[in-house]
């Protein structure tokens, strides 16, 4: 009985390791053909017949790339598995399957697990990705969570980060920047919170910016969009770490230039609103700001016709030759080198 008194804290020590995977993956569906073998043997059996498998894996740890203090445990959850999924999209690859490691730290509660596991199932769920398979451990020092993305493409589907040429357009989907004003929101509310725990937060204005921030989306439906425009990026990589880094990834690797047009960024209304009230410059987090999960990719100038209505679309800049380096062009007609600074930079 005296467990009963607080049901919201039953200890993981009383499940055991077993016993918390059992319940964490047992109502895990399988969906994808590709799918032989799940959760439940030492390895998952994957069958992509003729197409190529692509896979990515990333890592978050607890106060490096997440704070639970305003992150909740369910979008955490899900935001872990959509990083993820964005990787294999910006492959121009179809997300199929996901295996996902935790360790966890004995003031976890197995409803903390249980949270983090509903935002896990929610993505899963909503992607389509099969949950095949994982690792759990204890951890000393606070939650990693390590998740691994599988996909499927044809090999001709298939987009690397070298393939841009001199002349072919820059083009972006969504908007930027958005995140990194969500974040600066919560960090903002979080210290209000500290100095008066009775404050109730009117976060109205930001609902945008802080759905960015909290619950991002992968770009799976470009793919699809791409493939019916019937356009094939001669790059792709997905915006992570901030719109300016990763244009110099393409650069990079392709021995390109490029011109990126500061009126051309896609911004929101409601992102431009809060820069100004936070008075920061708008162009410089659209540039920097990271965290959007939208896809940068390149086109040859012949499908330019195919993408200029698109509203999913904004072409942005165009390359140029690798002389000429990587530049910003202004409003006012002023050209700054692009730098790649990533999102942590504007804490400076
Ligand atoms: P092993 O001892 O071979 O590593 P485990 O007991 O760790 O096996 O895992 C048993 C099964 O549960 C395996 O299919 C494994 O992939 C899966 N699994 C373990 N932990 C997780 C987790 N956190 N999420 C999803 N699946 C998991
Ligand atoms: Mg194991």
């Amino acid at each position: 009985m005296l467990e009963n008194k607080n049901p919201q804290r039953t200890s993981i020590s009383q499940l055991g390791e077993f016993g918390l995977i059992e319940h964490l993956t047992k109502n895990f569906e399988i969906r994808q053909p590709s799918t032989l073998k799940g959760i439940g043997d030492d390895a998952a059996v994957i069958d992509f017949k003729d197409k190529k498998a692509v896979v990515s894996t990333d890592l978050l740890i607890e106060g490096i790339h997440f704070d639970l203090a305003y992150m909740p445990l369910k979008h955490l959850g899900y935001k872990a598995v959509v990083v993820n999924l964005s990787d294999i999209c910006a492959m121009n690859a179809k997300p199929t399957q996901i295996t996902v490691s935790i360790a966890i730290s004995n003031r976890f509660p197995l409803e903390a697990v249980e949270e983090l596991y509903a935002g896990i199932a929610l993505a899963a769920n909503e992607y389509k990705v099969d949950v095949i398979g994982g690792d759990t451990t204890s951890s000393q020092t606070g939650l990693f969570i390590s998740i691994t993305a599988l996909g499927e493409a044809d090999e001709s589907e298939i987009v690397y980060r070298n393939g841009a040429k001199a002349n072919d357009l820059l083009v972006v989907s969504g908007d930027l920047g958005a995140a990194y004003m969500g974040l600066q929101v919560l960090e903002r509310e979080k210290q209000v919170f500290l100095v008066n725990p009775q404050s109730q937060p009117d976060l109205d204005a930001y609902t945008y910016l802080i759905e960015r921030q909290l619950k991002p989306e992968a770009r799976t439906d470009v793919r699809t969009l791409l493939h019916a425009l019937e356009i094939k990026p001669t790059s792709m990589i997905d915006v992570s770490d901030g719109l300016s880094s990763e244009i110099l990834h393409l650069c990079k690797q392709s021995g390109v230039g490029c011109n990126l047009f500061e009126e051309k960024l896609p911004i929101d209304p409601q992102f431009i609103n809060t820069c100004e009230e936070f008075n920061i410059d708008a162009t410089t987090v659209a540039i920097n700001g990271g965290e959007d999960y939208e896809l940068l990719f390149t086109i040859g100038l012949d499908d330019f016709d195919k993408i200029k209505a698109n509203p999913n679309f904004t072409v942005i800049g165009h390359m140029v030759d690798e002389k000429e380096g990587a530049h910003l062009i202004t409003r006012a007609n002023t050209k700054i080198a692009l730098k790649a600074r990533g999102w942590n930079a504007l804490e400076e």
